[in-house]
């Protein structure tokens, strides 16, 4: 029942340069991303992908145009508010000196170790967890730097994971994955993230194939939006 369910996102005519520059990096741009669906947004380096993933948690205030959430503009919801309804899986995982149990657990500090497994399962990170003599409780050194690029995505995974959140972002996620992780990793991902509004990015369009709605970037304009057949 689409009605109740939470999370749409709506960009309205939003233009953006970063604060003391002057050149705009993102010109104008509308979209809505909605619940149940997967909305994918692809164009080459340097387009303006990931601006658009940061400026949904407000991570800049230096937008004009609007973006709502559940039909609430960013600007004037609670900071707290809108990063509660948003799990944000950046292009560099940011880990911190903790345990594993910690790092996932951030996400959502009520998580209890069932979610923290499920989370790390539906990651494809149990197995290399499980390796750890430790398992959960190994000790990730500042920015993970013990850590392989891949491990570090799958943990980052996971923490988004268990804060189910109604809003999920996957900023170029799985790109340290190898071909048969990324694969195991989406199938599971693609269940548990039905009822969400998902937003994934990345550089080309072959790995956002089966997504709901595809948006082109480019030089900061959308250039073409639509199924990946119409495009
Ligand atoms: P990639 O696929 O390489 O990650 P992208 O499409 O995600 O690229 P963005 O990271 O959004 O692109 O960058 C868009 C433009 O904004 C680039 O020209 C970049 O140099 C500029 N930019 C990104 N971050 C900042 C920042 N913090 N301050 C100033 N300019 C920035």
């Amino acid at each position: 029942n689409n009605f109740q369910k939470r999370g749409s996102v709506q960009f309205k005519s939003v233009s953006f340069s970063y604060p003391g520059a002057q050149n705009p990096i993102l010109k104008d741009i509308s979209f809505c991303a909605k619940p149940g669906e997967v909305t994918a947004i692809i164009g080459s380096t340097g387009s303006g992908k990931s601006t658009i993933a940061n400026l949904l948690p407000r991570f800049y205030d230096t937008t004009t145009g609007e973006i709502l959430i559940d039909g609430v503009d960013v600007k004037s919801a609670a900071m707290r508010d809108i990063r509660n309804k948003i799990g944000f899986v950046p292009q560099k995982a940011v880990l911190f000196s903790g345990t594993v149990r910690e790092n996932i657990a951030v996400g959502n500090p009520e998580a209890d170790t069932d979610e923290i497994k499920k989370a790390a399962a539906i990651a494809q990170a149990e197995e290399f967890i499980l390796g750890f003599n430790d398992k959960y409780e190994h000790l990730i050194t500042q920015g993970g730097s013990n850590l392989s690029g891949g491990q570090k995505q799958r943990l980052s995974i996971a923490r988004a994971l268990v804060k189910r959140p109604d809003i999920y972002i996957f900023d170029d996620s799985f790109s340290a994955l190898d071909f048969k992780t990324d694969y195991k990793v989406r199938k599971a991902l693609k269940d548990e993230t039905k009822d969400a509004t998902v937003i994934i990015i990345a550089q080309r369009v072959g790995t956002v194939m089966d997504a709901d709605r595809i948006i082109v970037l480019d030089k900061g304009k959308i250039t073409g939006t639509g199924k990946h057949e119409d495009l």
